[in-house]
């Protein structure tokens, strides 16, 4: 018997493909967030020349780990390495302690370092260290931190500021659950859809049309599931009939709303002994997702970035679309979820981001339900948000991004606010109005408003600490919802004078809050539970409260550089901070995924991924990504997307991360150099590879543009924004004008075929862009350097 597995398991070893073949070391937590690294430091109390190095390692899985710890010897900083070996209980938290001698004038080194589970070598180690910042200096353009304990001047001789611990590059990816199956763990018989051109299956629409049949993005993910297998079997073409011939084989797309499902997208995906393939749901859109949860899952087709360029679709050389026995169910991790690329319509419903078309998504609101003019001001001061004087605090900005907030407790506003958000809500469409305040408006403090303050004990002298009256008001503005809308949501931002928890007003039933996770306020260099970023420290403390607040509540990221448009590493943050969310209660997602797609578009696939399900191994997702996407670069564009991880990664803790990311000359250094070699390894591919070479254009387009942009910027301007001395000068000017020639080209380039390419850039942000460039010469022309051209 013994004799007989071993063989078998030989046989069965053989037939596997050489790469990506072994399976995952069983040595490796359960989650790779089970267990996590940090480090912070101190000056010796008696002896400052060295510092004290604190390394937490936790565990926060179910099993206990075996954990041994090594650091090589960093002579630059005066480390001599070391290592440590312990047993890690579940749950546990233990302290290592080491010290330094750092030299005088230290800049920033890494230290490096591996973790092993077991035998298993899991994590590279990369503990940054800085050394004191020169006099004078300030920490960002304009740091806005509101927590006191933040410390962004570094005044120590060293200063540990970040750790970070990727896993080790993994050899087992193709064989997990999060990549898409592998031919030899098809379950059999497999089932072959279609072959060489030709197919006996239909796809048949079994969905009544009361059901939303002919919605469009059901329509359009039928016609996908047709398109791609013609693609893999080289031209069959299904034909989407909604009653099958006699003894034709179907992809049978069942609304089924007898059955219970966890999710109204939920779908179960399934073979039968005929031959058949079912996917049922009790929704239209459960039967798209389960149309490309059998196209991704099982068909290895990905849709990476937006665009043609962006799509994946297999051609084997056997042309035969397969599949094996399948009986998989699938349901949206959030209830609600929306806009993780935007503007990238097809592109998220193909990867399964959006969950209950993302209808639990608002904004500011109030000046929608009652906008100020002068003349109401002066004829109905008491509507407005008044100072203690009775003044309005009138805040109608120019450019429209704020208006004055109305009083949230004056009758006769809660009155028209709540006829109109029953007008809002009528239908059974709408199932939530947004009551959010102006952006950043001060709230009212008359003699009423500051009444319901005191009431819930909330000291709020200026208006700027106004969480309980906002959900008073809230609760208020529910009570009066017609009884047909009493079971809808009523939504506002936790942003603003309302992020903070409140002090003991709560949530009714149907008031829901999105805490926004903003990054001039928080910290992006980390994931939001490392301890090392006290304005972590707090937005994890703020998510934790308001999860145990609102039975409903949204989170809001902003997972790309929409400032320089620059390398911004996101995928160490986004795959501890999503699922962390959804444990604190967090049911819908609304992500600001600027289709900054070059530099941005492996934050935003993994982000969308994640969204769909928070239990995807992201390792395994990260090296599907590169080696289907990237194909014959795929080793070059492993260094460039990790790269951007890690120089993110191991910046110090503080807000503006994508600032900061910008002004790390070696990131630059070093992710051109990885694009020159992918750029040399696709240069001569055929014709029938030509999207390997379109695809590193492509994210050399994207770099070029934050590269050129960033260069300008810190020739002409100091980190304060002022003109530098010396700057305006007719090689600056040159530059310049190159560069805004250079956008237009590359813009037309791009836009001739932009069915082809993924967006580079926002149209609002060439705008912006354009601003810039303006900006700069207009500079150079009142300093009177002329243009080369002249
Ligand atoms: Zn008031």
């Amino acid at each position: 018997m013994k004799t007989h597995t071993i063989l078998l398991s030989l046989l069965w070893l053989g037939t596997l493909p050489c790469l990506g073949s072994a399976d995952r070391p069983s040595q490796l937590p359960e989650r790779y967030r089970d267990f996590a690294i940090y480090t912070t430091s101190r000056p010796d109390p008696t002896n400052p020349a060295q510092i004290e190095m604190s390394i937490q390692l936790v565990n926060r899985g179910q099993r206990s780990l075996p954990t041994r710890v090594e650091l090589n010897p960093r002579p630059k900083l005066g480390f001599k390495g070391g290592s440590t070996e312990l047993d890690l209980a579940a749950g546990q938290m233990t302290t290592w302690q080491l010290t330094f001698h750092p030299p005088d004038g230290l800049v920033k080194e890494v230290i490096e370092g591996a973790i092993f589970f077991k035998s298993t070598r899991a994590r590279d180690l990369f503990i940054a260290v800085r050394g004191p910042d020169p006099e004078g200096w300030q920490p960002d353009s304009e740091p806005e931190v509101d927590d006191p304990s933040e410390t962004l001047v570094i005044t120590d001789r060293a200063q540990v500021v970040a750790t970070y611990a990727p896993r080790v590059r993994i050899d087992w990816w193709q064989r997990h659950p999060s990549s898409t199956i592998t031919a030899d763990q098809r379950v059999e018989p497999t089932v072959t859809l279609a072959a060489r051109g030709r197919t006996d299956y239909a796809i048949l629409v079994d969905v009544p049309e009361a059901a939303e049949r002919e919605n469009t993005d059901f329509q359009g993910a039928v016609a996908d599931l047709a398109r791609c297998i013609r693609i893999i079997s080289g031209g069959a073409e299904l034909p989407v009939v909604v009653s099958p011939e006699q003894g034709q084989r179907a992809i049978r797309l069942r609304f089924n709303n007898q059955s219970q499902w966890p999710h109204p997208d939920a779908y179960h995906l399934y073979t039968t002994s005929g031959g058949d393939v079912m996917i049922e749901s009790g929704h239209v859109d459960g039967l798209r997702n389960g149309i490309y949860g059998l196209l991704t899952d099982h068909l290895d087709c990905h849709w990476f970035m937006p665009g043609t360029l962006g799509e994946e679709i297999p051609q084997p050389g056997n042309q035969a679309a397969v599949i094996g026995q399948i009986d998989q169910r699938r349901c949206p991790a959030f209830y609600s979820a929306a806009r993780t690329n935007w503007g990238g319509g097809r592109w998220n419903l193909r990867n399964r981001n959006v969950a209950r078309r993302g209808r639990i998504m608002y904004g500011h609101a109030f000046a929608s339900l009652l906008k100020g003019t002068p003349e109401l001001y002066e004829q109905h001061p008491e509507w407005w948000a008044r100072d203690r004087a009775g003044t309005v605090r009138i805040f109608d900005q120019e450019t429209g991004w704020s208006f004055t907030n109305f009083c949230t407790t004056n009758p006769q506003v809660l009155d028209m606010i709540a006829r109109k958000i029953n007008d809002q809500l009528d239908g059974p469409d709408a199932i939530l109005a947004s009551i959010d305040p102006n952006d950043l408006a001060p709230f009212c403090l008359c003699e009423s408003c500051r009444a319901v303050d005191s009431s819930y004990g909330a000291d709020n002298p200026d208006g700027r600490f106004s969480t309980d009256r906002m959900l008073h008001f809230a609760n208020e503005i529910h009570q009066r919802l017609d009884p047909e809308n009493q079971d809808k949501q009523l939504g506002f931002l936790v942003y603003g004078w309302q992020i903070e928890l409140p002090e003991t007003a709560k949530p009714g039933p149907g008031v829901t809050g999105t805490i926004c996770y903003m990054d001039w306020d928080y910290d992006h260099t980390r994931p939001m539970n490392d301890p090392t970023a006290p304005s972590n420290k707090k937005f994890l403390r703020l998510v934790k409260g308001w999860g145990k607040l609102l039975p409903m509540m949204g989170y809001y990221d902003y997972p790309t550089d929409y400032v320089h448009f620059a390398p911004y590493g996101q995928v160490m943050k986004l795959r501890e901070d999503i699922p962390l969310v959804h444990d604190l209660g967090v049911t819908c997602m609304v992500i600001e995924g600027q289709p900054i797609q070059a530099t941005s578009a492996l934050n935003l696939y993994i982000c969308s991924r994640l969204q769909y399900d928070v239990k995807e191994d992201v390792d395994v997702l990260v090296e599907e990504f590169i080696h289907k996407f990237h194909g014959p670069a795929a080793e070059p564009m492993r260094n460039y997307w990790l790269g951007a991880e890690y120089y993110t990664a191991t910046l110090r803790p503080g807000p503006r991360a994508q600032d900061r990311m910008t002004r790390i000359p070696a990131m630059w250094e070093a992710l051109d150099g990885y694009l020159k070699e992918a750029e040399t390894l696709v240069a001569n591919l055929p014709e029938n590879q030509k999207r390997f070479r379109d695809r590193v254009a492509f994210q050399r387009d994207g770099f070029e543009l934050a590269r050129r942009k960033c260069a300008i910027r810190d020739l002409v301007y100091t980190r304060q924004k002022a003109v530098k001395p010396h700057a305006l000068t007719a090689e600056n000017r040159q530059r310049a004008e190159d560069y805004q020639k250079w956008i237009a080209t590359t813009r037309q380039r791009h836009a001739a075929d932009d069915s082809y390419w993924p967006p580079l850039l926002p149209v609002h942000y060439y705008s912006s862009l354009s601003n810039f460039v303006g900006g700069v010469l207009k500079k150079l022309d009142a300093a009177g350097v002329p243009s080369a051209s002249d």
